[in-house]
């Protein structure tokens, strides 16, 4: 059952079943005349023609939108989420969201069991990968503290931007490590960091933002391990390929990476992009249930139902919607976090898309890979001699592609020069090119196409 509708019809029908009825009170009730109109100009807006400067919306759930990292959740998802916000529990205690609370504390586990985390790792969801990502800070920013040391956070330059923004927040000094031609933390610049820079926490990225590189964690995690150095993993986008990473059949797929988080002090991971989600489900892990403590607080208001732990006991953000953690629970029990069935297929048509929108893309004359994908995200550019007009062709490519009857929809990335093989004139420090995130399966039925079209715009521009 793919149709979220019938889904959701079942699922009210059930809570329906549960609740006693009663008469909701007047005021409740908006003038009908007002609702409609304002209902009217909502749909409008969100339908409107894209090329507006405001209004409208991309068709983030078809294949040929291949831009950015969106797509709408999956239905089950969906249902869940809206089933259970009618009742709209809160996560922050099991007062607010028991059956909710038990939920999470059980996804948190299974994406545990996905890592290879111990058992008793703690953790629990979040508004997104940056929240997430800032309570791992917080927990290695506490442990340098109560080691005496000054806290220090080395990350690559690949990285996303947020872990300096957090790292800003927290008051955490930053070593920002360059990485290597394919995006991936440089190990030499590691290895001198970890000599002379006193860290004490590294941040490696499976799967960066940009172009889903990750970083060589298998080799790096040892490395910091030897100096004594906190390891946090941020998987936020490429967490759940961690499924594929049993199977060594996809060429150029870094297994070895994804295996090695299970050796990390911290890992973030986030459902609201490869798992199925809607916006916002991210997710902490630690190793060691013992950096409970750093988040110890006391409540006036809650934790009085239950002797158990409360969720927002080991969380910063104080309410959560239970309704997240019920649709992530319903997800993974008819989608399960496994290579065969459930998540890890669509994450293998996935990678499977990019390699062959990335082949087709190469064979073609107007346009040249920047390197092969590593997951699912793949970036090219308009073959030209210099990186003014790679840019300037980049860009009216974006562009021509949503406007023409046959659209496609694709994404800008900046590149630094020295990315760029030769003899590519450099006559800029950066150039815009072209990316594609090919997130939905069904991007695999379509990556020909895709390439024809791109292929078609590069060589008239
Ligand atoms: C998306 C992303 C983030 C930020 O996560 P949000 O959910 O957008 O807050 C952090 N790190 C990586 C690698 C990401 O891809």
């Amino acid at each position: 059952m793919t149709d979220g509708r019938e889904i959701l019809d079942a699922l009210l029908g059930a809570l329906d079943a549960w609740a006693e009825p009663h008469e909701p009170h007047p005021s409740l009730a908006p003038d009908a005349a007002r609702l409609a109109e304002a209902m009217g100009e909502f749909t409008a807006r969100l339908t409107a023609p894209t090329d507006g400067e405001e209004d409208g919306i991309y068709p983030f759930g078809h294949p040929r939108y291949a831009g950015q990292m969106l797509k709408p959740p999956h239905p089950v998802a969906w249902a869940a989420y809206a089933a259970a916000m009618r009742l709209n529990p809160n996560n922050h205690a099991l007062d607010g969201g028991p059956a909710t609370g038990r939920m999470e504390k059980e996804v948190v586990a299974d994406l545990a069991a996905m890592f290879g985390f111990p058992a008793d790792a703690l953790g629990h969801l979040t508004g997104g990968g940056t929240v997430a990502n800032l309570e791992a800070l917080f927990v290695a920013r506490e442990l340098a503290r109560e080691a005496g040391q000054t806290p220090r956070l080395g990350v690559s330059a690949e990285a996303h931007y947020t872990h300096a923004r957090m790292a800003h927040v927290l008051g955490v000094e930053v070593v920002t490590l360059p990485a290597d031609d394919a995006g991936r933390l440089d190990l030499d610049a590691l290895a001198d960091a970890l000599r002379e820079e006193s860290l004490s926490v590294v941040v490696l990225t499976a799967g960066t933002t940009g172009l889903g590189a990750v970083d060589p964690i298998a080799e790096a995690l040892p490395l910091c391990r030897e100096h004594g150095v906190r390891v946090h993993v941020d998987a936020a986008y490429g967490g759940f390929f961690c499924l594929l990473a049993g199977s060594a059949e996809v060429e150029g797929f870094p297994a070895a990476d994804f295996r090695a988080i299970a050796e990390a002090d911290s890992v973030v991971v986030d459902p609201h992009k490869h798992g199925l989600q809607p916006y916002g489900c991210g997710a902490v892990l630690f190793r060691d249930p013992a950096v409970g403590r750093f988040y110890r607080h006391d409540s006036p208001y809650t934790y009085f139902t239950s002797d158990a732990l409360h969720l927002g006991e080991i969380s910063l953000e104080c309410s959560r919607p239970g309704a997240a953690a019920a649709a992530l629970w319903l997800t993974l029990r008819a989608l399960p976090l496994r290579a065969d069935e459930g998540l890890g297929p669509i994450l293998a048509a996935t990678l499977r898309a990019a390699r062959r929108l990335a082949d087709r893309l190469a064979d073609s004359e107007s346009v040249r890979v920047l390197r092969p994908p590593t997951l699912d995200i793949v970036g090219y550019f308009p073959a030209a001699g210099s990186l003014s007009s790679i840019d300037a062709a980049s860009a009216a490519v974006f562009g021509r592609g949503m406007a023409e009857p046959d659209p496609v929809y694709l994404s800008l990335f900046r590149v630094d020069a020295d990315r760029f093989p030769e003899p590519i004139a450099r006559d800029a420090p950066h150039a815009r090119i072209l990316r594609s995130v090919l997130m939905k399966p069904e991007h695999e039925a379509w990556a020909d196409r895709l390439a024809e079209r791109i292929s078609g715009l590069a060589a008239g521009v």
